[in-house]
């Protein structure tokens, strides 16, 4: 990638259909963005459903961009990605064929109304960590200033 990039972490996850194909589909698609360089991809980790718990298993997983674009312009994309693939969503937390959540952008901190980085709910969520910590255990959580690696051990070892 030439110029200036960040380095970037989404959370991908499904629970309808051929999850495995729901995921490698969304992956290309991000490959295929112009401004964003997939540099690695974790393991797929199938999990139980939190929140809405009477619904199929989710295949998660996390990969690195090196990306020149903005956060905002990122957000537009991973919704885009969502849209093309019809995502379903009829309750709150329920089934989706795919979820495309941005967990880190560089150091950045922002609390916005339709983006806040990093994710919210990264730290309580075991399936994004533990992945997360596959790929970046040294990366920074920037609000705490210490490393992915280390807040893994210490909120699920
Ligand atoms: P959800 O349906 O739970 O995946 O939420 C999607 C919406 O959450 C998006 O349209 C964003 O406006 C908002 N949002 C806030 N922070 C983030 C983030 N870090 N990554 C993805 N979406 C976010």
């Amino acid at each position: 990638m030439n110029g200036d990039f960040v380095v970037a972490y989404i959370a991908l996850g499904s629970n309808l259909g051929d999850r495995k194909a729901q995921l490698d589909l969304a992956i290309d698609l991000l490959k295929q963005t112009e401004g964003i360089e997939v540099s690695a991809v974790s393991s797929y980790l199938n999990t139980a459903p939190v929140g809405y718990i009477d619904q199929p298993d989710f295949l998660n997983a996390v990969v690195e961009l090196q990306t020149t674009l903005s956060p905002y312009e990122l957000l537009g994309h991973c919704n885009g990605i969502e849209q093309k693939m019809k995502r379903k969503r009829l309750v709150h937390w329920g089934p989706r064929t795919i979820d495309l959540d941005i967990l880190l952008y560089g150091n950045l901190v922002l609390h916005e109304e339709k983006l806040t980085i990093p994710h919210p709910r990264m730290l309580e969520r075991e399936f994004v960590m533990q992945p997360l910590s596959e790929i970046a255990p040294a990366a920074l959580y920037p609000p705490k200033n210490q490393t992915i690696s280390e807040l893994y051990q210490e909120i699920f070892c």
